[in-house]
């Protein structure tokens, strides 16, 4: 399940699981140990960035002027509550990190 080392990043991306290792590559999130109610709470982040990044044409940009900053931010702290019960999930030797969704200023 892991990559390179006991690392795991946690980023929303289309077409593809939400766990990463820090070299890039994509992991797959069933292959975790995770608890049903989190994996599925997973996924169901990662498609709602799939179905809003449909929704505005695959253009990030896009996406944030459409949704505006209050629900990115609703979206990365959703995220971020879920990196932390990853690290919970997984114990202490695995390094859990975010990477949220990015707003241009
Ligand atoms: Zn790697």
């Amino acid at each position: 399940m892991f990559c390179c080392g006991k690392h795991v990043k946690i980023e929303a991306e289309v077409c593809a699981d939400p766990v990463w290792c820090l070299c890039g590559a994509n992991l797959e999130l069933d292959a975790f140990p995770l608890s049903e109610e989190l994996t599925e709470q997973l996924w169901e982040w990662n498609v709602q960035y799939g179905e809003w990044l449909e929704e505005s044409d695959y253009d990030d940009d896009l996406l944030v002027q459409r949704l505006g900053k209050e629900a990115i931010e609703d979206f990365n702290r959703r995220g971020k509550e879920l990196a932390m019960r990853v690290r919970k999930e997984l114990g202490e030797d695995v390094q859990v990190h975010f990477s949220p969704l990015k707003m241009r200023e």
